[in-house]
């Protein structure tokens, strides 16, 4: 069997597009723009990058991005202050404050801080504990983007076993409790999992949110299972040219392809979902705040 490809680069694409749809209608009806805040606290190269990333399609996608560039040396007292401020702000609907932050900072004091029902990164303690316990909340980019797909790729996913294998509070867990939400009979696998590709081989669902290049085989997956790759990985490629790089997932794509019945690529699959879902999250927290009607399809 050769497994249908999961496009997440196209999937994101028209997630934008109902995004800017309704971006479109909250401004005409109602004279609201979304508004999305990204504070980067250093110079962290790969932050710089996803920070770019973000504030222009959040531009492309009719909101108003601001972005708020703090020095690495920025105390705790200050970075609160900007937060306060963003929480008071009626222009912000969103904010974001981009991980990993100085190690002098204390993440999870800065997180809790920001306003739950601004905080469209979902990592704040009220929406990890609403999302756990099926209330409303603002739902993780990066798990949010792969339940997305899963529902477009299969319709229902009740009572199918899933297995996620990592743990993470940023990808494994929330997935966990996205997929029970859904019915999925759930298993979170991690590093002291007994014999893990026994475990992997019960999956109908696999998601891999190790981080780990092309840890899970073929072999450990189920024929016909569905399988979303959340990790990135940068290796060598000699084969490019001396000192080249690039992108594999955590599953081995060739050898899982031939099994799956459908699978997500690195690059190109789960990745670009985390942006259009963060742009669709802002939506969803802009309607919330204002009492509006909230953009179908676009949350959990
Ligand atoms: P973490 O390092 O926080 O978590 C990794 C998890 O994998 C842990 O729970 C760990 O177990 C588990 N693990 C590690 N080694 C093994 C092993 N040998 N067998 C089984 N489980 C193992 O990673 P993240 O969740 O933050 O990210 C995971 C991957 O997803 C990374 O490649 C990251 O780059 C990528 N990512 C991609 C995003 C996207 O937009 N596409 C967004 C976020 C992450 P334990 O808890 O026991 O240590």
């Amino acid at each position: 069997m050769t497994a249908s490809i999961i496009d997440g680069k196209e999937f994101a694409t028209r997630l934008r597009a109902r995004v800017g749809a309704h971006v479109a209608r909250m401004k005409a009806d109602h004279g609201v723009t979304p508004g999305l805040a990204v504070v980067l606290v250093g110079e962290d190269p790969a932050s710089e990058v996803y920070v770019r990333n973000k504030g222009r399609q959040t531009v492309e996608a009719g909101m108003a991005s601001f972005e708020h560039r703090l020095s690495a040396d920025t105390g705790e007292a200050e970075l609160l202050a900007l937060i306060a401020r963003l929480n008071a702000d009626p222009a912000v609907h969103g904010i974001l404050v981009q991980l990993p932050l100085p190690a002098h900072l204390n993440a999870d004091l800065v997180i809790n801080a920001i306003a739950p029902e601004k905080d469209v990164d979902g990592f704040h303690i009220l929406n990890v504990g609403r999302l756990a316990t099926g209330q409303k909340a603002m739902v993780p980019c990066t798990p949010l983007g792969c339940l997305l797909m899963l529902r477009e790729q299969l319709g229902s996913l009740q009572g199918a076993d899933a297995v996620i294998v990592g743990r993470s509070n940023i990808v494994g867990k929330p997935m966990a409790q996205l997929l029970l939400g859904e019915s999925c009979t759930v298993t979170v696998a991690h590093s002291r999992t007994r014999d893990l590709p026994a475990v992997c081989r019960r999956a109908d669902i696999l998601v891999a949110a190790v981080g780990r290049p092309r840890m899970i085989p073929g072999d450990w997956i189920k024929p016909g299972a569905t399988v979303i790759d959340v990790g990135i990985n940068r290796i060598d490629a000699p084969e490019r040219g001396a000192g080249k790089t690039r992108l594999v997932g955590d599953v081995d794509f060739d050898s899982a392809a031939a099994v799956a019945g459908a699978i997500t690529p690195v690059p190109g699959g789960v990745g670009p979902m985390t942006i259009a879902c963060l742009l669709a999250n802002t939506v969803t927290a802009a309607a919330r705040l204002h009492g509006l009607r909230e953009p179908e399809g676009l949350s959990a």
